[in-house]
């Protein structure tokens, strides 16, 4: 056990002490990466109430730089915080048990507001083209109990989900890149989008989705995929709730 890692998480996620002593292979951060984790996690946060749940999910990696320089609620980025980032989006994701490919090699990805739909009162968005036939249609053949529940995610939000899974994971690597993909790796930023069942609430990101009579609705159409089933070989769990666009 990495005692370091241990004395820097143990007194905010009091689960992680017990984690630690089952899961001695998994992978953590160091001391001086999680503290800058944690600022990161912080930062990301105020860029998202700055300009808004929506825009988040779209924004490019080099606007949040801007917009953290520019408004003193957010507060500039680091040059360490600046380098961790870097690392968290090139290292190799193998070393976590994340066997999935990379889909976005430039951490300034623009996403332009031309490419995407504007899916109303969801706050998520969807790219047009495929991806937004196939959310149309699955309206349509499941019927309007079927909600959107993530969308497009540019870079940044994938990074900001991922920073906060790891943050909650205590600092676990391993066990935070089998529940989320690392920035770069997901095909929310290329085509796939999540769906759940109205009034689920969180349930929606869980197995229990495939018990609904929506996800069994959805299984039969032939026009959609579903990227991570159960016992995937990029080693993301089971999300039923994932709708691959083929
Ligand atoms: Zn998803």
């Amino acid at each position: 056990m990495n005692r370091r890692n241990f004395l820097a998480c143990a007194a905010i996620t009091p689960l992680f002490a017990n984690e630690m002593i089952q899961d001695t292979d998994d992978i953590y951060l160091s001391k001086e990466e999680w503290e800058l984790l944690v600022s990161i996690n912080a930062r990301l946060k105020r860029v998202k109430r700055q300009i808004g749940f929506g825009n988040f999910n779209l924004v490019s990696y080099n606007d949040t730089l801007f917009y953290a320089r520019n408004y003193h609620k957010i507060g500039a980025f680091t040059k360490k915080e600046i380098a961790f980032i870097d690392k968290l989006f090139n290292e190799d994701q193998n070393q976590y048990g994340f066997y999935g490919p990379k889909t976005c090699f430039d951490i300034n990805n623009k996403v332009s507001r031309k490419e995407v739909k504007k899916i109303p009162r969801t706050g998520h968005y969807i790219f047009k083209g495929k991806p937004l036939e196939d959310y149309e249609n699955l309206i349509k053949d499941v019927g309007d109990t079927l909600i959107l529940t993530s969308g497009v995610r540019n870079v940044v939000k994938q990074l900001s989900l991922y920073v906060n899974k790891i943050y909650n994971c205590g600092g676990n690597m391993t066990k935070a890149s089998i529940s989320i993909a690392p920035p770069g790796y997901s095909y929310h930023t290329v085509s796939d989008f999540d769906v759940g069942r109205k009034g689920w609430g969180y349930k929606n990101f869980t197995a229990d989705f495939a018990s609904t009579y929506e996800f069994s609705k959805m299984r039969k159409l032939d026009y959609i995929g579903m990227r991570y089933k159960k016992d995937n070989s990029d080693g993301v769990r089971f999300e039923p709730w994932h709708v691959e666009v083929i």
